[in-house]
Order: structure tokens, then sequence, then C-alpha cells
């Protein structure tokens, strides 16, 4: 424990992200580096609790409590508020292959089961994070790996997001020659084409992976496998591989009206504008652009939240984010103790950036859509929409609408942003890979196998729609998993 009364000098402080006002104007990112006194003084508010709940990884009540890598978080508190930056870093790699992935886009439930959080606002955890690993690129500590020998053995991985990307790197650790194979023209699965550019610079992404070519990794994108590169050919190719192709079938809205022009799902919105701006600086005009249009967000999650950064960069009239759930509370409420996530109101940067602009915050709760109302063009201009109540039904939370609240909400352009239903199956039935009733890839956490052999699932896949650390932590379990099945042990951790 760095400072024994640190947690008692100091409080909370997370430093300046650039201002919300200048950064609607651009794609940069919002994040701020932090003044290193700032940080040393957050790792000496670490009290190096008996029981580190912040790294301990579980569920509680359905959601995280802790991280779910298990970092190892008061060691490197430690190490930073000493100002040892580099062993910082060697011990937060032990657990976590992308820190720069993690530093900016986890929800940080480790933060939600801080001891600390019991009476007074939780260590930063996440910036400490985000800082040793961007120190660790600056002083160029972090260099190619390659494993000083191959044992021989192919392992393909399916699907380019952060599940394949941690098990490609720990396959590839313990010697194993590993192709990752994505469908898309660029690789980074949802880092790169969902998460958007303000949120993750995707120079961010490629560095990672261009550091992982050079530890010897094989990357193929283009290639969608069970279409144009056949199974059979997969199966007899490799010795093993893992699917890590994400839970990619959007939920959607099936009210009258869905099919008119102007209604689209987030991820198209997301995946376009992302890929247009990496390509051409938006110059190919070749995405879903909402300037000068009345922009409806349904959804009010993050992929919600994103749509709302997107649509007011692209300079558009009037934003609404509708959410059918009812408004958390701002404070946990007593069903709702330390350790759990925090299930409490958050602002997210969307929502500051809209709020500058626009003079509110963009959500409106226990909102539900009844039907698209369209224009002589088929084209959507608004929505019809009622307030919801939620009431017990047999034992259940269903929604009932409030007579009298119903309202017409102009919109030209609509993007859905309601989750997501589970992985496409046309990959998994050409394998013969069985499904859970969720629709996910059947293995059981921890043992990742798929009924059939060889065969590892990891990530959303398998857990369904969920965090990048989640799918860092399975990536790199199926990749121990992998390896205990190609060399009858295991090398990994
Ligand atoms: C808009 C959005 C924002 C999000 N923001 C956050 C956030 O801020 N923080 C956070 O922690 N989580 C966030 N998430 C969730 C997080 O991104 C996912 O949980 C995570 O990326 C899942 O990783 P994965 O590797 O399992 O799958 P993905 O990242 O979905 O990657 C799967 C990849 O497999 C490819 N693929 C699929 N089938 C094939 C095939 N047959 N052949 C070849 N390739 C294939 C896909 O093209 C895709 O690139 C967000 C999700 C979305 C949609
Ligand atoms: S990965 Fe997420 S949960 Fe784990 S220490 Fe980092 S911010 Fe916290």
């Amino acid at each position: 424990m760095g400072k024994q009364t640190g947690f008692m000098e100091y409080s909370r402080e997370v430093g300046t992200e650039r201002s919300p006002a200048l950064r609607v104007k651009d794609w940069h990112e919002f994040h701020a580096h932090c003044e290193v006194e700032l940080l040393q003084r957050q790792g000496a508010r670490c009290m190096d609790c008996g029981v580190p709940f912040c790294h301990s990884g579980f569920l509680l009540s359905g959601a995280a409590t802790g991280c779910p890598i298990n970092n190892l978080i008061p060691e490197w508190n430690d190490l930073v508020y000493r100002g040892e930056w580099e062993d910082a870093l060697e011990r937060l790699l032990k657990t976590n292959n992308f820190p720069e992935f993690t530093g900016r886009v986890c929800p940080a439930p480790c933060e939600g089961s801080c001891v600390l959080g019991i009476n007074a606002p939780p260590v930063t955890i996440k910036n400490i994070e985000y800082s040793i690993i961007e120190k660790g690129f600056e002083n160029h500590w972090i260099v190619p790996e390659p494993p000083f020998e191959r044992t021989g053995k192919k392992a393909a991985v399916v699907g380019s997001g952060p599940a394949g990307l941690a098990a490609a790197a720990q396959l590839n650790r313990a010697g194993h020659s590993v192709t990752v194979f994505e469908r898309h023209d660029r690789i980074g699965g949802l880092l790169m084409y969902g998460i958007p550019a303000m949120k993750l610079d995707k120079r961010v992404v490629q560095r990672r992976i261009d550091l992982m070519a050079k530890e010897g990794i094989r990357f193929v994108t283009g290639t969608n496998v069970g279409v144009t590169y056949p199974v059979d050919r997969l199966l007899r190719s490799f010795d093993a591989v893992i699917l890590s192709c994400g839970a990619t079938q959007a939920r959607d809205l099936p009210v009258p009206g869905r099919s008119l022009s102007g209604i689209h799902f987030a991820m198209e919105f997301l995946h376009l504008n992302t890929k247009s701006l990496l390509d051409s600086q938006h110059r190919d005009q070749k995405f879903i652009s909402a300037k000068d249009l009345d922009v409806v967000v349904i959804g009010g999650g993050d992929t919600g939240t994103d749509c709302v950064g997107t649509a007011l960069r692209h300079g558009c009239r009037s934003l609404l984010q509708l959410e059918i759930l009812s408004r958390p509370p701002n404070e946990r409420a007593p069903d709702n103790p330390w350790p759990e996530w925090p299930r409490i109101l958050r602002t997210d940067y969307g929502q500051e950036e809209a709020r500058i602009r626009f003079g509110s915050d963009p959500r409106d709760f226990a909102v539900m859509t009844k039907r698209f109302v369209g224009d002589e063009k088929d084209h959507v201009r608004g929505l019809e929409t009622v307030q919801v109540q939620w009431v017990s039904e047999n034992g259940r939370m269903a929604p009932r609408e409030i007579p009298g609240t119903e309202k017409f909400i102009p919109a030209q352009l609509v993007l859905l942003a309601l989750g997501f239903l589970g992985p496409e199956n046309h990959l998994l039935d050409n394998l013969g890979v069985k499904t859970d009733t969720r629709t996910n890839v059947a293995a059981e956490y921890g043992k990742f196998a798929t009924n059939v052999p060889g065969v590892f699932a990891a990530g959303d896949v398998r857990r369904g729609q969920s965090l990048v650390v989640w799918a860092i932590n399975e990536g790199r379990g199926a990749a121990r998993e992998c390896d205990r099945y190609l060399m009858g042990e295991t090398v990994l951790p």
C-alpha cells in the first residue's frame, strides 16, 4: 500500500476530457491525458484492501462485480503511486492483453466494487490503467514479442473482435501458428466498426494489430468463413478453431411503418460512418448522414449513445433518445447495494454533448414506439409514441400504456439501438455447432469447447452481446483450453 492515509487525504479526481462544445466538431478521441501527479494521488487513495473486490471479477445480480479479467489493481495502484511505471505495466500485462482498449471503453465494474465506494467516490482505476499502457507505448517499453519456438500446430480464429484478438495473442504466445479470419475489410470487430472513433481512435486498434502481426499472427480480411471460405477447408487446414464471431443479429422493432426508408439499425449507421471516415474522411459520402435531420435514436444503451454522438457530429437538426425502461435512480437503490454494479442514471459522452448543443438531455424514459409514419415518398417523417408505466404482471415486470400520453415526434432519420439477439447462424449450422436456448453457441464457461471436437467459442458468440473486457476474458480462456487440446497440457494462464 503506497500511502496509508491517502484515502483520507485525497478525493477522487478524474482529469478533464475535451470540452463537449469543441469535440463534437471532430472525430478525435474525447479522452485527455491526466497529469502524473493526479494519477499518483489516485494511486495513493487505494487502500490495498484485504479482500480487493475491485479485481475479483464475478457475477452478482446478473452484472459484473470487479474486474472480469482480474487485473491486479491494488498492485499497480501502488506502483503508480511510487512512480514505478514500467513495473506497473508488467503487472498490468499479466492479466490484460489490451489495456489500451479497456482503459478507454470499459464501463469499469472494478470501480463499482472499490471498497472506498462504500462511503466515498472510488479510485479512478480505469484512468490509471489507460495511463500505464499509454506510457508503455510512449516509452517504447512495448515491443513485439514473438514466441521463442513454434509448436508446429495451426489454429484458426474466426472473427477479429477483442475475443478473437485475445485468443490469437495467447495462442501465438504458446507457440502455435495463428490465422485470424475476418469478413470485413479491417481487423478489430466492434473495436473497429462498432465503437466510434471519438471513443476509441482506430489508430489505437491498428497499433495493436500491427504489433500482433509482427509477433507472427496472420490476419486475413474479406473472408467470410462458411460463405467465401468453406468450413471443410477450415477443419482440414487447421488443428483447432476458435469461433469469436460476435452476436451481430440486431433486435428489430416490428411495429407498423417499419419498412419505411430512413429507419436503420444502429450498426448500419455506425459501421458505414467509421468506414467512410477511415476510407476518405467522409468524402466518398458512403454513409448515412444525419445532417440537418430530426433524429430519433430508439434505445438508451451504449450503442444508442454512440448513435447520439455520431448524429451530433454530422450536424443533426434535433435529437431525441427514447428508452422504454424507466429512468434509473440517481443513487444506488436499497436493493442494489455495494459491491454490485450500481444501476444508476449515468450521463455518457453523447448525452453530455447533446445537452451542450441543444440545452437538455436528449433522453426520454418509459416511452414506447407505437408506429412509424411516412410521407408520400414512403420515407419516415415521424413516430407515434406513448408513455408507459412498468407494472408487475404474473410475477414479471411489463410495460402498461398510460392513456392520454400519446405523442407524435417528427423524425426523418430513426436509428434502432435495441440490442442484439445472438450470433448469425450460417457458420454455426455449417459446422454443426450446437446452440443454447438463447441461440448463442453452447460451450460451458471455463471450458469453451463446443460439441465439435477441436472447435472452441469465445466472446459475444458464446455469452451474447456483452463487454470488451468479457470478450478478452473469454478469448484468453478459450486459448488456454485450445492449447490444452493441442498439447495435452497448457502453459497459458
Ligand atoms: C455500438 C457498440 C458500442 C459498444 N461499446 C462498448 C463499450 O463502450 N465498452 C464495452 O466494453 N463494450 C462495448 N460494446 C460491446 C463490445 O463491443 C462487444 O461485447 C465486443 O466487441 C465483443 O467482442 P467479440 O470479439 O466477441 O465480437 P465482435 O467484436 O462482435 O467481433 C466479431 C467479428 O467476427 C466477424 N465475423 C462474424 N462472422 C464471421 C465469419 N463467418 N467469418 C469471418 N468473420 C466473421 C465480424 O465481422 C466481427 O468483426 C459495444 C457494442 C456495440 C455494438
Ligand atoms: S479492464 Fe475494466 S474492470 Fe478491469 S480494471 Fe480495467 S477498467 Fe476496471
